[in-house]
């Protein structure tokens, strides 16, 4: 049977790597993205230079009907899933609480927090085997930042990493039954995109020093972690926080 994963925020970062890697692993993988429809058919199109198979799938996660409707496309067109790796996520900018405005908490926890309950929620109906599914697994991508607060620059996207967290460990044992296995990664500063997006490209450059492996990580070396939760190898685990970090 075809193990078919969906990426959310897989046209770059972390999730474009785990793309790469889940289809060299024989995954068929469907790529989610937001607005870069450029950068995830450039991932389409290197999985199947490689002889994998995948597909992309415009959707905002944080809006809940689209991700419905993005469910039973990939139902249709491609079929169960049983793999989910809960990755989208966004920082808006440096600030401290005191100056945040309401608008912008409501939009990091919609996609950080609720896009992930979302996704979680129409996976669960495909893998159960209380839903006539095979089982399947889970693997949330969460944020070492849920450990340290991220004061002065976004404690709202630390805390929704927490509530991530917080989800993994209660969603393991909600599944446990149902054959699904929820577990969650927490990297600690990697190179994408995300911090020129947050408003400081050289980020990982300033604080580098405070990091024991002296160094950032690479978005390979998160999908690395993730691949193996998601497989058979950590067949025993659920409702652990895998922190990758550099000794974070
Ligand atoms: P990135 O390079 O900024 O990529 C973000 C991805 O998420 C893009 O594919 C983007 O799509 C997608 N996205 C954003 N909002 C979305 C939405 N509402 N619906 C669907 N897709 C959406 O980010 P990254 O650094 O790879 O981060 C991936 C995950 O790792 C995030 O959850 C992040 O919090 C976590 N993380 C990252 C670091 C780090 O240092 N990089 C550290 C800890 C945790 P478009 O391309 O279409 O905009």
């Amino acid at each position: 049977m075809d193990n078919i994963v969906l990426i959310t925020g897989a046209s770059r970062g972390i999730g474009a790597a785990t793309a790469v890697m889940a289809a060299a692993r024989g995954y068929t993988v469907c790529i989610n993205f937001l607005k870069d429809e450029v950068a995830a058919s450039a991932v389409v199109a290197g999985i199947h230079q490689q002889g994998g198979r995948a597909f992309a799938f415009q959707a905002d996660i944080s809006k809940e009907r689209q991700v419905v409707e993005m469910f039973s496309l990939i139902d249709q067109n491609v079929g169960r899933i049983s793999a989910l790796v809960n990755n989208a996520g966004m920082i808006i900018s440096q600030q401290k609480l005191v100056d945040m405005t309401g608008e912008r908490l409501q939009q990091v926890f919609a996609i950080n927090v609720f896009g992930s309950f979302f996704c979680a929620k129409e996976a669960i109906k495909r893998m159960s085997v209380k839903h006539g599914g095979q089982g399947g697994s889970i693997v949330n991508v969460s944020s070492l930042a849920a450990k340290y607060g991220s004061p002065f620059e976004y404690i709202d996207y630390a805390a929704t990493k927490g509530a991530i967290d917080t989800m993994t460990v209660g969603l393991a044992k909600e599944l446990a039954d149902d054959q699904i296995r929820v577990n969650a990664v927490r990297p600690g500063l990697i190179h994408t995109d995300i911090h020129a997006s947050a408003g400081e490209p050289g980020r990982i450059e300033r604080v580098k020093t405070r990091i024991p492996m002296q160094r950032g990580g690479y978005p390979d070396e998160i999908a690395a972690a993730i691949l193996w939760l998601l497989s058979d190898e950590a067949s025993y685990m659920t409702g652990a926080l895998l922190d990758v970090g550099g000794g974070l």
